[in-house]
Protein backbone atom coordinates (compact mmCIF):
# COMPACT_ATOMS: atom_id res chain seq x y z
CA UNK A 1 0.00 0.00 0.00
CA UNK A 2 2.84 2.42 0.67
CA UNK A 3 5.14 1.52 -2.34
CA UNK A 4 1.58 1.88 -4.37
CA UNK A 5 1.25 5.60 -2.78
CA UNK A 6 5.01 6.43 -3.52
CA UNK A 7 4.88 5.42 -6.93
CA UNK A 8 1.50 7.27 -7.40
CA UNK A 9 3.13 10.06 -6.25
CA UNK A 10 6.24 9.92 -8.35
CA UNK A 11 3.75 9.27 -11.47
CA UNK A 12 2.17 12.39 -10.54
CA UNK A 13 5.14 14.73 -9.91
CA UNK A 14 6.62 13.58 -13.56
CA UNK A 15 3.50 14.37 -15.14
CA UNK A 16 3.32 18.05 -13.26
CA UNK A 17 7.06 18.28 -14.37
CA UNK A 18 6.57 17.66 -18.14
CA UNK A 19 4.16 20.22 -17.66
CA UNK A 20 5.68 22.80 -16.36
CA UNK A 21 8.32 22.12 -19.32
CA UNK A 22 6.38 22.01 -22.08
CA UNK A 23 3.39 24.54 -21.44
CA UNK A 24 3.81 27.60 -23.63
CA UNK A 25 3.15 29.87 -20.28
CA UNK A 26 4.04 28.28 -17.12
CA UNK A 27 2.22 28.86 -14.41
CA UNK A 28 4.09 31.71 -12.97
CA UNK A 29 3.62 33.54 -15.98
CA UNK A 30 0.37 32.82 -16.13
CA UNK A 31 -0.07 34.17 -12.37
CA UNK A 32 2.28 37.31 -12.99
CA UNK A 33 -0.24 38.46 -16.12
CA UNK A 34 -3.62 37.73 -14.00
CA UNK A 35 -1.96 40.05 -11.38
CA UNK A 36 -1.13 42.43 -13.72
CA UNK A 37 -4.82 42.23 -15.05
CA UNK A 38 -6.25 42.42 -11.82
CA UNK A 39 -4.12 45.26 -10.40
CA UNK A 40 -4.85 46.96 -13.77
CA UNK A 41 -8.77 46.47 -13.13
CA UNK A 42 -8.95 47.66 -9.12
CA UNK A 43 -6.13 50.28 -9.43
CA UNK A 44 -7.88 53.01 -7.04
CA UNK A 45 -7.08 56.62 -7.96
CA UNK A 46 -4.16 58.80 -6.04
CA UNK A 47 -5.67 61.23 -3.56
CA UNK A 48 -8.32 58.80 -1.62
CA UNK A 49 -7.78 58.06 2.11
CA UNK A 50 -7.01 54.43 3.47
CA UNK A 51 -10.71 54.24 4.17
CA UNK A 52 -11.65 55.46 0.49
CA UNK A 53 -9.15 53.57 -1.33
CA UNK A 54 -10.61 50.00 0.27
CA UNK A 55 -13.91 50.99 -0.39
CA UNK A 56 -12.75 51.82 -3.86
CA UNK A 57 -11.39 48.58 -4.37
CA UNK A 58 -14.75 46.83 -2.74
CA UNK A 59 -16.41 48.71 -5.04
CA UNK A 60 -14.67 47.87 -8.37
CA UNK A 61 -14.91 43.73 -7.36
CA UNK A 62 -18.83 44.44 -7.12
CA UNK A 63 -19.05 46.71 -10.46
CA UNK A 64 -17.10 44.19 -12.09
CA UNK A 65 -19.13 41.80 -10.57
CA UNK A 66 -22.72 43.11 -11.78
CA UNK A 67 -20.86 43.85 -15.16
CA UNK A 68 -20.34 39.88 -15.86
CA UNK A 69 -23.88 39.02 -14.02
CA UNK A 70 -25.92 40.89 -16.31
CA UNK A 71 -23.76 40.79 -19.46
CA UNK A 72 -23.70 36.52 -19.12
CA UNK A 73 -27.55 37.40 -18.98
CA UNK A 74 -27.21 39.72 -21.84
CA UNK A 75 -25.68 36.92 -23.86
CA UNK A 76 -27.89 34.18 -22.70
CA UNK A 77 -30.62 35.93 -24.30
CA UNK A 78 -29.54 37.06 -26.88
CA UNK A 79 -28.48 33.17 -27.85
CA UNK A 80 -31.14 30.89 -26.27
CA UNK A 81 -34.36 33.48 -26.47
CA UNK A 82 -36.03 33.22 -29.85
CA UNK A 83 -39.37 34.87 -29.02
CA UNK A 84 -40.91 38.11 -29.57
CA UNK A 85 -42.03 38.86 -26.37
CA UNK A 86 -42.59 42.99 -26.16
CA UNK A 87 -42.00 42.48 -22.57
CA UNK A 88 -38.08 40.45 -23.35
CA UNK A 89 -37.05 43.07 -25.47
CA UNK A 90 -37.95 45.91 -22.63
CA UNK A 91 -35.99 43.78 -19.98
CA UNK A 92 -32.72 43.55 -22.57
CA UNK A 93 -32.97 47.58 -22.83
CA UNK A 94 -33.29 47.77 -19.38
CA UNK A 95 -29.93 45.43 -18.55
CA UNK A 96 -28.28 46.80 -21.64
CA UNK A 97 -28.89 50.20 -20.05
CA UNK A 98 -27.67 48.99 -16.46
CA UNK A 99 -24.98 47.80 -18.20
CA UNK A 100 -23.82 51.04 -19.78
CA UNK A 101 -24.31 52.55 -16.18
CA UNK A 102 -22.35 50.52 -14.53
CA UNK A 103 -19.34 50.82 -17.22
CA UNK A 104 -19.76 54.53 -16.45
CA UNK A 105 -19.65 53.23 -12.60
CA UNK A 106 -16.68 51.32 -13.06
CA UNK A 107 -14.75 54.53 -14.88
CA UNK A 108 -15.83 57.03 -12.58
CA UNK A 109 -14.24 55.07 -9.88
CA UNK A 110 -11.28 54.37 -11.70
CA UNK A 111 -10.94 58.17 -12.25
CA UNK A 112 -10.88 58.92 -8.51
CA UNK A 113 -14.55 59.96 -8.04
CA UNK A 114 -15.14 57.17 -5.63
CA UNK A 115 -18.24 59.17 -4.05
CA UNK A 116 -19.99 59.54 -7.79
CA UNK A 117 -19.31 56.53 -8.72
CA UNK A 118 -20.91 54.73 -5.42
CA UNK A 119 -23.92 56.60 -5.77
CA UNK A 120 -24.44 55.71 -8.93
CA UNK A 121 -23.87 51.92 -8.00
CA UNK A 122 -26.24 52.10 -5.63
CA UNK A 123 -28.76 54.01 -7.78
CA UNK A 124 -28.28 51.38 -10.53
CA UNK A 125 -29.07 48.63 -8.03
CA UNK A 126 -32.22 50.18 -6.50
CA UNK A 127 -33.55 50.97 -9.96
CA UNK A 128 -32.52 47.63 -11.51
CA UNK A 129 -34.40 45.42 -9.69
CA UNK A 130 -37.62 47.68 -9.33
CA UNK A 131 -37.27 48.22 -12.99
CA UNK A 132 -36.87 44.45 -13.93
CA UNK A 133 -39.83 43.25 -11.59
CA UNK A 134 -41.99 45.78 -13.16
CA UNK A 135 -41.42 44.64 -16.57
CA UNK A 136 -41.24 40.59 -15.52
CA UNK A 137 -44.58 38.61 -16.57
CA UNK A 138 -43.37 36.41 -13.66
CA UNK A 139 -43.81 38.50 -11.21
CA UNK A 140 -47.17 39.87 -12.20
CA UNK A 141 -47.83 36.18 -12.50
CA UNK A 142 -46.89 36.16 -8.58
CA UNK A 143 -43.64 34.64 -8.93
CA UNK A 144 -41.80 36.64 -5.78
CA UNK A 145 -38.61 34.97 -6.24
CA UNK A 146 -37.24 37.91 -8.38
CA UNK A 147 -38.16 40.31 -5.54
CA UNK A 148 -36.03 39.13 -3.18
CA UNK A 149 -32.69 41.45 -5.29
CA UNK A 150 -34.22 44.13 -3.67
CA UNK A 151 -31.69 43.24 -0.54
CA UNK A 152 -29.06 44.22 -3.06
CA UNK A 153 -29.34 47.92 -2.72
CA UNK A 154 -29.93 47.95 0.72
CA UNK A 155 -26.64 46.01 1.39
CA UNK A 156 -24.40 47.80 -1.14
CA UNK A 157 -25.73 50.77 0.57
CA UNK A 158 -24.75 49.63 4.15
CA UNK A 159 -20.89 48.63 2.03
CA UNK A 160 -20.70 51.86 0.50
CA UNK A 161 -22.48 54.49 2.02
CA UNK A 162 -23.86 55.77 5.57
CA UNK A 163 -25.45 54.39 8.12
CA UNK A 164 -27.98 57.14 7.83
CA UNK A 165 -28.33 56.84 3.73
CA UNK A 166 -28.53 52.47 3.96
CA UNK A 167 -31.55 53.61 6.31
CA UNK A 168 -33.29 55.92 4.35
CA UNK A 169 -32.73 53.50 1.39
CA UNK A 170 -33.81 50.71 3.51
CA UNK A 171 -37.37 52.44 4.60
CA UNK A 172 -37.86 53.08 0.93
CA UNK A 173 -37.60 49.95 -0.36
CA UNK A 174 -39.68 48.50 2.41
CA UNK A 175 -42.21 51.40 1.97
CA UNK A 176 -42.11 50.31 -1.91
CA UNK A 177 -42.96 46.20 -0.85
CA UNK A 178 -45.55 46.68 0.96
CA UNK A 179 -47.49 48.86 -1.33
CA UNK A 180 -46.42 46.05 -3.88
CA UNK A 181 -49.33 43.96 -3.56
CA UNK A 182 -52.05 46.26 -4.19
CA UNK A 183 -50.69 47.15 -7.48
CA UNK A 184 -49.71 43.31 -8.47
CA UNK A 185 -52.66 41.58 -6.77
CA UNK A 186 -51.48 37.86 -7.84
CA UNK A 187 -48.41 38.70 -5.34
CA UNK A 188 -51.25 38.77 -2.60
CA UNK A 189 -51.41 34.70 -3.15
CA UNK A 190 -48.18 34.40 -1.71
CA UNK A 191 -47.14 34.64 2.24
CA UNK A 192 -46.10 37.53 2.16
CA UNK A 193 -45.43 38.21 5.53
CA UNK A 194 -43.29 35.49 5.92
CA UNK A 195 -41.38 37.28 3.17
CA UNK A 196 -41.33 40.43 4.02
CA UNK A 197 -39.26 38.93 7.05
CA UNK A 198 -37.03 37.45 4.87
CA UNK A 199 -36.50 40.20 3.37
CA UNK A 200 -36.15 42.02 6.63
CA UNK A 201 -33.94 40.00 8.06
CA UNK A 202 -31.26 39.55 5.61
CA UNK A 203 -31.31 43.28 4.80
CA UNK A 204 -31.01 43.89 8.63
CA UNK A 205 -28.13 41.12 9.28
CA UNK A 206 -26.17 42.36 5.71
CA UNK A 207 -26.19 46.03 7.57
CA UNK A 208 -25.42 45.07 10.57
CA UNK A 209 -22.84 43.12 9.95
CA UNK A 210 -21.19 45.58 7.83
CA UNK A 211 -21.86 48.35 10.18
CA UNK A 212 -19.56 46.17 12.84
CA UNK A 213 -16.52 45.71 10.00
CA UNK A 214 -16.96 49.41 9.67
CA UNK A 215 -16.42 50.38 13.19
CA UNK A 216 -13.60 48.29 13.29
CA UNK A 217 -11.73 48.84 10.27
CA UNK A 218 -12.36 52.37 11.67
CA UNK A 219 -10.96 51.60 15.03
CA UNK A 220 -7.54 49.95 13.06
CA UNK A 221 -7.01 52.30 10.78
CA UNK A 222 -7.30 54.85 13.97
CA UNK A 223 -4.37 52.64 15.81
CA UNK A 224 -2.56 52.23 11.79
CA UNK A 225 -2.90 56.39 11.70
CA UNK A 226 -1.21 56.45 15.51
CA UNK A 227 1.61 53.99 14.58
CA UNK A 228 2.45 55.65 12.01
CA UNK A 229 2.64 59.05 13.69
CA UNK A 230 4.84 57.86 16.64
CA UNK A 231 7.18 55.94 13.73
CA UNK A 232 7.66 58.84 11.91
CA UNK A 233 8.52 60.54 15.57
CA UNK A 234 10.79 58.15 16.67
CA UNK A 235 12.25 57.95 13.08
CA UNK A 236 12.78 62.29 13.19
CA UNK A 237 14.35 61.60 16.87
CA UNK A 238 16.66 58.65 15.73
CA UNK A 239 18.12 61.03 13.12
CA UNK A 240 18.59 64.44 15.01
CA UNK A 241 21.00 65.32 17.70
CA UNK A 242 18.97 67.17 19.87
CA UNK A 243 21.15 69.80 21.51
CA UNK A 244 21.48 71.53 17.39
CA UNK A 245 18.45 69.88 15.75
CA UNK A 246 20.94 68.69 13.14
CA UNK A 247 21.29 65.61 11.44
CA UNK A 248 23.29 63.11 13.84
CA UNK A 249 26.13 61.10 12.63
CA UNK A 250 24.34 58.12 11.79
CA UNK A 251 22.00 59.81 9.35
CA UNK A 252 24.99 61.61 8.09
CA UNK A 253 26.97 58.22 7.00
CA UNK A 254 23.83 56.79 5.79
CA UNK A 255 23.09 59.15 3.48
CA UNK A 256 26.22 60.49 2.89
CA UNK A 257 26.74 56.99 1.05
CA UNK A 258 23.77 57.21 -0.47
CA UNK A 259 24.24 60.89 -1.92
CA UNK A 260 27.51 59.77 -3.44
CA UNK A 261 26.01 56.95 -5.28
CA UNK A 262 23.13 59.38 -6.77
CA UNK A 263 26.03 61.64 -7.89
CA UNK A 264 28.17 58.90 -9.32
CA UNK A 265 24.96 58.14 -11.43
CA UNK A 266 23.95 61.39 -12.46
CA UNK A 267 27.62 62.50 -13.19
CA UNK A 268 27.15 65.33 -10.61
CA UNK A 269 29.65 67.08 -8.22
CA UNK A 270 28.91 66.73 -4.54
CA UNK A 271 30.47 69.60 -2.18
CA UNK A 272 31.63 68.89 1.79
CA UNK A 273 32.30 70.83 4.53
CA UNK A 274 33.82 69.97 7.30
CA UNK A 275 34.17 72.85 10.50
CA UNK A 276 35.30 72.40 13.73
CA UNK A 277 35.21 75.47 16.44
CA UNK A 278 38.31 77.27 17.30
CA UNK A 279 39.28 76.79 20.99
CA UNK A 280 35.86 76.12 22.15
CA UNK A 281 37.74 74.25 25.22
CA UNK A 282 37.77 77.66 26.41
CA UNK A 283 34.38 78.64 26.38
CA UNK A 284 33.83 75.78 28.56
CA UNK A 285 36.60 76.57 30.79
CA UNK A 286 35.66 80.35 30.95
CA UNK A 287 32.16 80.10 30.94
CA UNK A 288 31.09 76.60 32.63
CA UNK A 289 29.79 73.89 30.07
CA UNK A 290 26.26 75.15 29.73
CA UNK A 291 27.90 78.36 28.11
CA UNK A 292 29.06 75.86 25.48
CA UNK A 293 25.68 74.43 25.45
CA UNK A 294 24.10 77.87 24.31
CA UNK A 295 26.86 77.65 21.60
CA UNK A 296 25.83 74.84 20.65
CA UNK A 297 22.03 75.10 20.30
CA UNK A 298 22.61 78.89 18.63
CA UNK A 299 24.88 77.32 16.34
CA UNK A 300 23.00 74.71 15.02
CA UNK A 301 20.05 77.18 12.92
CA UNK A 302 22.15 79.02 12.36
CA UNK A 303 24.06 76.42 9.75
CA UNK A 304 20.39 75.20 8.52
CA UNK A 305 19.87 78.64 7.68
CA UNK A 306 23.27 79.06 5.44
CA UNK A 307 22.55 75.61 3.53
CA UNK A 308 20.22 75.10 0.53
CA UNK A 309 17.08 72.86 1.19
CA UNK A 310 18.41 69.73 -0.78
CA UNK A 311 21.54 70.05 1.42
CA UNK A 312 22.05 68.51 4.57
CA UNK A 313 23.53 69.70 8.28
CA UNK A 314 24.86 67.47 10.73
CA UNK A 315 26.35 67.65 14.41
CA UNK A 316 29.53 64.86 13.71
CA UNK A 317 31.06 65.10 16.82
CA UNK A 318 31.27 67.61 19.74
CA UNK A 319 31.98 70.35 18.13
CA UNK A 320 31.73 69.47 14.91
CA UNK A 321 29.82 69.58 12.01
CA UNK A 322 29.56 68.18 8.54
CA UNK A 323 27.89 69.81 5.80
CA UNK A 324 26.74 67.80 2.74
CA UNK A 325 25.74 69.66 -0.54
CA UNK A 326 24.71 67.28 -3.73
CA UNK A 327 25.33 68.92 -6.62
CA UNK A 328 28.07 71.75 -5.30
CA UNK A 329 31.56 71.89 -6.88
CA UNK A 330 34.63 72.44 -4.72
CA UNK A 331 34.37 75.57 -5.82
CA UNK A 332 30.47 76.51 -4.66
CA UNK A 333 31.45 74.62 -1.31
CA UNK A 334 34.77 76.72 -0.68
CA UNK A 335 32.66 79.70 -1.43
CA UNK A 336 30.19 78.61 1.17
CA UNK A 337 32.68 77.56 3.68
CA UNK A 338 34.26 81.07 3.49
CA UNK A 339 30.93 82.42 3.63
CA UNK A 340 30.67 80.53 6.74
CA UNK A 341 33.81 81.73 8.29
CA UNK A 342 32.74 85.20 8.08
CA UNK A 343 29.09 84.53 9.33
CA UNK A 344 30.61 82.41 12.66
CA UNK A 345 31.81 85.86 13.64
CA UNK A 346 29.02 87.34 13.64
CA UNK A 347 27.06 84.96 15.81
CA UNK A 348 26.01 86.55 19.14
CA UNK A 349 25.01 83.77 21.88
CA UNK A 350 24.00 85.39 25.30
CA UNK A 351 24.57 83.67 28.58
CA UNK A 352 23.73 84.55 31.98
CA UNK A 353 22.66 88.10 30.59
CA UNK A 354 26.00 88.81 29.10
CA UNK A 355 27.52 88.37 25.20
CA UNK A 356 29.83 84.97 25.00
CA UNK A 357 33.17 85.95 22.80
CA UNK A 358 32.70 85.63 19.09
CA UNK A 359 33.52 81.99 17.77
CA UNK A 360 35.65 80.74 14.67
CA UNK A 361 35.53 77.91 13.02
CA UNK A 362 37.99 76.05 10.52
CA UNK A 363 36.74 74.93 8.14
CA UNK A 364 37.94 71.78 5.44
CA UNK A 365 36.83 71.29 2.28
CA UNK A 366 36.13 68.29 0.07
CA UNK A 367 34.39 67.36 -3.17
CA UNK A 368 33.16 63.95 -5.00
CA UNK A 369 34.76 62.71 -7.61
CA UNK A 370 37.68 64.82 -7.26
CA UNK A 371 38.59 63.42 -3.42
CA UNK A 372 37.18 60.23 -2.97
CA UNK A 373 34.62 58.01 -4.89
CA UNK A 374 33.70 56.64 -1.07
CA UNK A 375 31.84 58.45 2.29
CA UNK A 376 34.68 56.99 4.11
CA UNK A 377 37.55 58.44 2.13
CA UNK A 378 35.85 61.51 1.65
CA UNK A 379 35.37 62.43 5.53
CA UNK A 380 38.98 61.08 5.83
CA UNK A 381 39.87 63.93 3.41
CA UNK A 382 37.70 66.30 4.28
CA UNK A 383 39.21 65.96 7.89
CA UNK A 384 42.61 66.21 7.10
CA UNK A 385 42.04 69.63 5.32
CA UNK A 386 40.31 70.77 7.92
CA UNK A 387 43.61 70.01 10.28
CA UNK A 388 45.60 71.65 7.84
CA UNK A 389 43.13 74.62 8.89
CA UNK A 390 43.83 74.10 12.51
CA UNK A 391 48.04 74.12 12.01
CA UNK A 392 47.94 77.17 9.78
CA UNK A 393 46.41 79.38 12.80
CA UNK A 394 42.56 78.48 12.69
CA UNK A 395 39.50 80.37 11.99
CA UNK A 396 40.00 79.31 7.55
CA UNK A 397 39.30 77.78 5.40
CA UNK A 398 41.55 74.84 3.80
CA UNK A 399 40.15 73.10 0.51
CA UNK A 400 41.64 69.56 0.13
CA UNK A 401 43.19 69.36 -3.37
CA UNK A 402 45.31 72.05 -2.19
CA UNK A 403 47.04 70.23 0.53
CA UNK A 404 48.08 67.60 -2.00
CA UNK A 405 49.52 70.28 -4.32
CA UNK A 406 51.74 71.38 -1.11
CA UNK A 407 52.73 67.66 -0.70
P1 LIG B 1 40.56 73.29 18.66
O1 LIG B 1 40.58 74.68 18.22
O2 LIG B 1 41.86 72.60 18.56
O3 LIG B 1 39.49 72.51 18.02
O4 LIG B 1 40.25 73.34 20.19
P2 LIG B 1 38.97 72.85 20.91
O5 LIG B 1 39.02 73.27 22.33
O6 LIG B 1 37.76 73.29 20.16
O7 LIG B 1 39.04 71.31 20.73
P3 LIG B 1 39.22 70.15 21.77
O8 LIG B 1 39.15 68.87 20.99
O9 LIG B 1 40.45 70.34 22.60
O10 LIG B 1 37.98 70.26 22.71
C1 LIG B 1 36.69 70.10 22.25
C2 LIG B 1 35.80 70.55 23.34
O11 LIG B 1 34.45 70.51 22.95
C3 LIG B 1 35.94 69.70 24.57
C4 LIG B 1 34.53 69.29 24.94
O12 LIG B 1 34.29 69.47 26.31
C5 LIG B 1 33.71 70.27 24.16
N1 LIG B 1 32.43 69.69 23.86
C6 LIG B 1 32.16 68.61 23.09
N2 LIG B 1 30.83 68.38 23.08
C7 LIG B 1 30.25 69.31 23.86
C8 LIG B 1 28.92 69.59 24.25
O13 LIG B 1 27.97 68.94 23.86
N3 LIG B 1 28.71 70.65 25.06
C9 LIG B 1 29.74 71.43 25.49
N4 LIG B 1 29.47 72.44 26.28
N5 LIG B 1 30.98 71.18 25.16
C10 LIG B 1 31.27 70.14 24.35
MG1 LIG C 1 37.10 68.90 17.51
MG1 LIG D 1 37.47 72.46 18.22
Amino acid sequence: MFNETKKLRSVVEIKLRKNMTFSPLNNQQGNQILTRIVRWLVQSAPGLTEPEKRRSRVLFWLQITLILLIGMVLVLDLLFNTGDNPRDHLYNILMASLMVGLLKAFDLNRKGRYRASTNLTVFLAFIGPWGSLLGDPTVMGGDFVPLTYLVLPVILASILLSVRVTLILATLQFGLLLCLPYFIPALGTINWVSFMSFIFFVSVLGAVSNFINRQDLKQIDESTHLLQESEARLREISVRDVMTGLFNRRYLEETLKREILRAERKQLPLGIILLDLDHFKRINDTYGHAAGDAVLRELGPSLKAHIRGSDFACRYGGEEFVLVMPEASLEVARQRAELLCQEAKKLKVSYAGMFLETVTFSIGVAAFPEHGSDSSSLLSVVDAAMYRAKNEGRNRVCVAGDEKAED
